[in-house]
């Protein structure tokens, strides 16, 4: 089966949500967490944990706020459909948290997507954010990668949608990769082959001649 899993901040939406909300609800010393982990001092998952847990709004304030803010990229809804008339796989694996994903792609009228994302818990003292691999236990790094590999591991081709810094690990892992921004950066610099998107029209043609020639490959054999 082909399988394409997408990135969520800054690849389905326009804007990167997560930041948004830190900033619309004033966390304070968010940015110098966030410089620790571009530095490489945090994972992605070990920087949401400490960020989120002193963000203390309820769940309702921030699904407003993102009902909203969330700019969708163009033709999301579109590729959607084509994944499901195809039988094209399609998991949205995100690193930030499973309520804000849920929340936009839901606004959307889109309910078949399947979504891999943070668990969040909000308390009087702060969003208490954990991640589970496929297998269902608790890890603190390489959430996006631990998706990749359990599709790989599952005999499927994995196309890789993304981004940013947490998306180089997973990329790399994949079969295909379908970048833009810094992802497509870091592609480019370690010599390493992948398609360039703005738009989840480009994505879309990316994806149907990946499928046509894995259909050719297996009528030739
Ligand atoms: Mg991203």
């Amino acid at each position: 089966m082909l399988v394409v899993q997408c990135d969520f901040d800054d690849t389905v939406t326009v804007g990167n949500v997560s930041v948004a909300i830190r900033e619309a609800f004033d966390l304070e010393n968010w940015k110098e967490m966030e410089e620790e982990f571009v530095s490489g001092k945090y994972t992605v998952e070990e920087s949401n944990i400490r960020q989120y847990a002193g963000l203390t709004v309820s769940r309702q304030e921030i699904e407003e706020f993102v009902k909203g803010d969330v700019v969708v990229r163009y033709a999301f809804d579109e590729f959607a459909a084509y994944c499901a008339g195809t039988g094209v796989h399609l998991a949205v694996v995100s690193s930030g948290l499973e309520f804000y994903v849920s929340a936009t792609i839901g606004a959307m009228g889109m309910d078949g997507v399947e979504i891999h994302a943070g668990h969040a818990e909000f308390t009087p003292n702060g969003i208490r954010v954990s991640y589970e691999n496929p297998a269902g236990a608790p890890i603190t790094n390489a959430f996006k990668d631990s998706y990749v590999a359990h599709f790989k591991s599952q005999g499927n081709t994995v196309v890789f949608v993304g981004d940013g810094l947490s998306d180089l690990g997973p990329a790399r892992l994949a079969d295909h990769v379908i970048a833009r921004d810094g992802l497509a950066d870091d592609m480019e610099r370690l010599g390493l082959p992948y398609s360039r998107f703005e738009t989840f029209r480009d994505v879309g043609e990316h994806v149907e001649r990946i499928r046509k020639n894995l259909e050719d490959n297996d009528s030739n054999r």
